[in-house]
């Protein structure tokens, strides 16, 4: 566009947050803090011990005032991040760790804290979830708050910004995106940071474009440089020429008319021409995340992953604090259900007190409900609180990676005795609702044994498809041959509903197949109850729901069963959606 600026350059990150923003960089000095380790002497040790504890209450104190300010804009169910920064500073590892290198190695303070992030590090570097590792970002965060106060390095806020601008940094703290005003920062891009990195959910949750992962973005930019970033694709374009600038504000208007034109879908009904209902929700991990599922639609929460109040810690989350998680998003969600997911960690995935020991293969290893099964009391705690928040709301309760009825059946045996012993005590639904995820290939075999077992089915696909087809759901070397349409894949999705229409229990799907409009005619078809998926996608799955007759649909998942390849069945899946529903796919 200027003449004076440096030749039009594409960037390829991680699309975290769909949207085209465009704008002026704005680079935001979020750089680590430089630190060195050193000796000190014994006679320093107590002075050490001393800066380390007031850098942590001054962050402390910054956290508290940065809640207090967001109060007035943000309400108190986006401000659990900021609680989930201050716990962390409370916490016994970080802490005591810290306190122990200063006083036994004899090292600074910011040497010693920095030994301790290495070791939360080394742990989440190991993590195999992509998710969970994720999570590892959060106490880095935590810890550069402490480092800058003992250093006495200020930051840059970032609720003073002015004009139209994408901020471009290192890496940015939940707390950061909590203080965007998107009337000026139109949008986000960081060198660090992955699609499920909590900054990445939030920017989601506020609908605020942004692509991460970009490595070296922040040294490849220059302030005053124009950028257009397509948080969808992940590409981001440097100093755009006339003719890519003209495309993409082209792209950004149809985009936003798409948004707008598909939420005016969000009240109404969620069904086919010929007036069949399917329940379309929305799978939360975060309580920021309900609002976009009432913006989009949703009727309610078919999955609610309980995994991330356990993480970052290394102490469980008390019965208390998960009842007042549970019932704080089932009072949000009232009278809409809520369904949650008990705990699916494995040794690889978590940082608490759970007995868990090293595996060569956690992902099939001691998982999910296995775990719980062998901590009956973290269960049992996990359990109390989910029934206690039903006294708020409908709530379902459901187990994962079940496989098979010995299972289930432990499991709900368990939970009698939860109720037992809340009877008299505490309120809750005695006849919440107790499903299981089918998402390993013996519980679909299985699937009528199970279903008489359960009140309801819910398919992970995104395990179902792993285990089925033997390929790790992480590995992108793999991605080709994760085929939901695979014959394997699509003849257990039948085999799942069926049986459970068979007992007459209702089967719905939460895996990321439910988000993807295109799979829509063959779930339908196949006669699932209800689809739950990320909440953005409502809307869009409504859309072509509302054109189909059931009829229709059963005739595509019939077809796309006959094929012996995904390949096959994919072409002709497209062919059918661009014959009958291409306007719909724009
Ligand atoms: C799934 O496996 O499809 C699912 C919904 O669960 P998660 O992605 O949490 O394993
Ligand atoms: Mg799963």
């Amino acid at each position: 566009m200027d003449s004076e600026k440096s030749e039009s350059r594409q960037l390829n990150g991680i699309g975290a947050s769909a949207g085209i923003a465009i704008g002026q960089v704005r680079i935001t000095d979020r750089r680590r803090v430089a630190v060195t380790e050193v000796l000190v002497a014994n006679e320093e040790i107590p002075g050490e011990l001393d800066r380390f504890t007031r850098a942590i209450e001054r962050a402390k104190g910054e956290l508290f005032a940065l809640r207090e300010q967001l109060t007035a804009t943000h309400g108190p169910e986006h401000l659990c991040v900021i609680d989930a920064h201050l716990m962390l500073l409370d916490d016994t590892m970080l802490v005591g760790e810290t306190t122990q290198y200063i006083e036994r190695l004899g090292i600074n303070a910011e040497g010693a804290l920095k030994r301790t992030l290495g070791r939360f590090k080394a742990f989440f570097d190991g993590v195999d979830d992509e998710y969970l590792r994720e999570r590892g970002s959060d106490v880095e965060t935590v810890v550069e708050r402490v480092l800058r106060h003992m250093v006495g390095q200020k930051q840059e806020p970032l609720d003073n910004i002015e004009g139209k601008v994408i901020v471009v940094a290192h890496d940015l703290s939940p707390a950061d995106i909590l203080q965007i005003d998107k009337n000026k920062v139109m949008g986000f891009i960081t060198d660090l940071g992955g699609k499920t990195s909590h900054s990445s959910i939030l920017a989601r949750a506020f609908e605020v474009p942004a692509v991460v992962g970009l490595e070296r973005v922040t040294a490849e930019v220059r302030e005053g440089d124009t950028l257009i970033i397509d948080g969808a694709t992940g590409v981001v374009i440097v100093n755009p020429g006339a003719e890519e600038f003209r495309e993409y504000l082209q792209k950004k208007q149809r985009y936003e008319y798409v948004e707008r034109e598909l939420l005016k879908l969000r009240d109404l009904p969620a069904q086919t021409l010929d007036g069949h209902r399917m329940r379309l929700k929305g799978n939360v991990e975060f309580i920021e995340e309900v609002a976009s599922v009432h913006k989009h639609g949703g009727e309610g929460i078919g999955l609610y992953r309980t995994e991330m109040l356990f993480f970052n810690r290394s102490k469980l989350p008390t019965e208390e604090e998960q009842f007042e998680a549970y019932s704080a998003l089932v009072k949000k969600m009232a009278p809409q259900p809520v369904t949650i997911r008990t705990l699916d960690i494995g040794g690889d995935k978590c940082l608490t007190d759970l007995d868990l020991s090293d595996e060569m293969n956690p992902a099939l290893g001691v998982r999910a409900i296995r775990l719980s099964l062998r901590q009956p009391e973290a269960f049992k705690a996990q359990l109390r609180a989910i029934l206690r928040a039903s006294a708020f709301g409908e709530v379902k309760l459901f187990f994962p990676m079940v496989s098979g009825v010995a299972e289930v059946r432990a499991a709900k045996a368990i939970l009698d005795e939860v109720k037992e012993e809340l009877r008299g005590k505490h309120a809750f639904d005695e006849k919440v609702q107790v499903g299981i995820m089918i998402e390993i290939p013996s519980a679909v075999v299985i699937a009528d044994l199970l279903a008489a077992e359960v009140d309801f089915f819910s398919v992970g696909t995104n395990d179902l498809i792993q285990y089925t087809l033997a390929i790790d759901r992480t590995n992108e070397h793999l991605s080709s041959l994760f085929q939901p349409l695979h014959p394997a894949v699509l003849r257990s999705l039948k085999t799942i509903v069926d049986a459970a229409h068979n007992a007459g229990i209702e089967a719905s799907i939460c895996g990321e197949m439910a988000a993807d409009p295109e799979y829509l005619p063959i779930l339908l078809g196949l006669g699932y109850d209800e689809l739950s998926m990320n909440a953005v996608s409502i809307p869009r799955v409504k859309k072509i729901l509302r054109r189909c007759t059931v009829q229709e649909a059963r005739e595509v998942a019939r077809k796309a069963l006959s094929f012996a390849t995904a390949a096959e069945a994919d072409a002709y899946l497209k062919g059918e959606i661009a014959a009958r529903f291409s306007e719909s796919f724009d």
